[in-house]
């Protein structure tokens, strides 16, 4: 009768609904295909990257970073370590003793009015808080050798020697400070605020600080991963390799600086129409376009563009205008990791939608999470395609059918979400299944790593 005619229109209606949001989901599901392409590109990249003649038209920048080893336990000393470029700026002092590694460290907040100042101001504003940091610590009197994580890219002639081409991502845009040397920028900011008890002995990329710390604890890490507010990764190359330092013998670490891979139009066709509002909208816009698909600054804005879609479809929130889903970073990357926990109940997600204005009805936080799962699994998987290509190089490398490798790993999208690192995993065993590789979370950031960094450079400079 005419009820039966109604129920079929209403499921006609919903399937029509499901095939719409599926059709607009369907660019950001990767076939294995895909990812093999991606995985075979990135590999393509680091060639590239790494050749003395190729080098400067990669997008995989693939930076020396005059590290030869990881550490082996001999280190000794007492640091002063900087960490700037994650979601913190730290300070820590670090003593590496026979019995193991304590620290003490103390976070300082950058407002963006610094972060995206003055070169002068940002720096001006580091010394003032290493100097808070010794006051504090009662450090004063002592001119400790200083380890720097610096988690942007710059170019190293030597352990302390910048060659300059900083430039900045993730939200940074200091002004006055590309192409410089951020070791002379230090220093000329200490001089201002007559600070003479600085000396800086290292500079390090995060990754590395975060193989390093991992190193310490397990001599099978020789990959360091930050998958946070950017993602990028580090590993141990053969020197033979290194077409960009000279010499032969043995192995250095190169930060790979992958976040910018794509960035010659490689990965184009994997980009959708969401990833390039995001891109456009950024102060770095056409940069860093790997990182954009993955890390922590930016899935929350990838999430928000498809909700937009969605609604302007009629598909979401029963087509109504939703003004605060138009505000940038409404939707935070964080609002993504709790939405996705397994078991939440959906009135949680439609509290959490509330809090941003959005009345959502039961299907409207079905919907949202199914879009949050499918920017957040691509993103792993896209992450795992990109290490893939790194193991197997490192297998290839050492001639071996099979190799066992522990990576390094930091970085809150990493530590926080509750599927990412699964699907990781998951992922990066189906892409290299020739290796087996281990997983483990640095407890301590990337400080640790520098210090350590410092340490083998002093023992280095001793006669
Ligand atoms: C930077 C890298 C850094 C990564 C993770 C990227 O934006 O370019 O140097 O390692 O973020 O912090
Ligand atoms: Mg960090």
């Amino acid at each position: 009768g005419q009820g039966a005619a109604v129920v079929t229109a209403v499921a006609l209606r919903l399937a029509a609904q499901r095939r719409e949001v599926d059709q607009l989901l369907a660019p950001l599901r990767l076939s294995r295909a895909d990812l093999e392409r991606v995985q075979a590109l990135m590999r393509r990249e680091m060639e590239l990257g790494l050749g003395l003649e190729s080098h400067a038209s990669a997008s995989v920048r693939m930076l020396p970073t005059y590290v030869r080893g990881t550490p082996d336990g001999t280190e000794r000393g007492e640091f002063l370590a900087l960490d700037l470029g994650g979601t913190n700026f730290r300070v820590l002092v670090v003593r590496v003793a026979q019995d193991g590694i304590r620290m003490a460290s103390e976070i300082y907040v950058i407002p963006t009015a610094v972060t995206q100042g003055t070169g002068e101001e940002l720096f001006n504003h580091i010394i003032e808080c290493i100097m808070d940091f010794q006051l504090k610590q009662n450090l004063m009197e002592q001119v400790l050798p200083l380890g720097f994580t610096f988690s942007f890219p710059c170019q190293q002639l030597g352990l302390d020697k910048v060659r300059g081409r900083l430039c900045w991502t993730k939200g940074f845009s200091a002004s006055g400070c590309v192409g410089q040397d951020v070791v002379q920028l230090l220093r000329e900011a200490a001089q201002r605020k007559q600070h003479l008890g600085l000396k800086v002995v290292a500079v390090v990329n995060d990754t590395v600080g975060t193989m390093m710390s991992c190193g310490y604890d397990d001599p099978k890490c020789e990959i360091g991963l930050i998958v946070g507010t950017g993602t990028n990764a580090c590993y141990m190359e053969e020197m033979r390799n290194v077409g960009t330092v000279e010499g032969e013998q043995g192995r250095m670490c190169i930060n790979m600086e992958w976040g910018a891979f794509g960035d010659n139009g490689c990965l184009d066709d994997i980009f959708t129409d969401f990833d390039r509002l995001v891109d456009e909208k950024t102060i770095n816009a056409g940069k860093q376009r790997f990182e954009k698909l993955i890390s922590g600054m930016y899935l929350g804005e990838i999430v928000r563009h498809i909700l937009l879609a969605l609604v302007e479809k009629q598909l979401l929130f029963r087509g109504k205008p939703c003004p605060k889903l138009q505000t940038r970073d409404i939707f935070q990357t964080k609002f993504l990791s709790t939405i996705e926990i397994d078991g939440l109940a959906l009135r949680q997600v439609r509290a959490i939608l509330q809090d941003l204005e959005l009345q959502a009805s039961f299907e409207d936080s079905l919907l949202v999470q199914k879009v949050c799962q499918t920017v957040s699994l691509r993103a792993a998987q896209l992450c795992a395609a990109g290490l893939a290509a790194v193991v197997e190089k490192m297998r290839e490398n050492r001639g071996s059918a099979q190799l066992a490798v522990t990576v390094g790993v930091d970085g809150t999208l990493y530590k926080m979400h509750p599927r990412f690192s699964q699907h990781l995993q998951q992922m990066l065993r189906d892409l290299a299944p020739n290796c087996t590789v281990t997983f483990l979370q640095s407890e301590d950031g990337s400080g640790k790593g520098a210090a350590l960094v410092a340490a083998v450079a002093c023992r280095r400079a001793e006669p």
